[in-house]
């Protein structure tokens, strides 16, 4: 699933808040809380994909 910037993947809304504190994006709509990527788990997460 990939993730837009400031959407919620969870409602769709783009009434999503970027928390710089804990590094977070918080749905202000749902209150779901989705943690960013840091670019070595985006990494991770490609070689996971190379894996078939
Ligand atoms: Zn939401």
């Amino acid at each position: 699933m990939t993730m837009k910037k400031n959407e919620c993947v969870e409602c769709a809304s783009q009434n999503v808040h970027f928390n710089e504190k804990d590094q977070q994006l918080v749905c202000r709509d749902c209150g779901a809380i989705f943690e960013e990527l840091t670019p070595k788990e985006e990494k991770k997460f490609e070689k996971a994909h190379d894996q078939k």
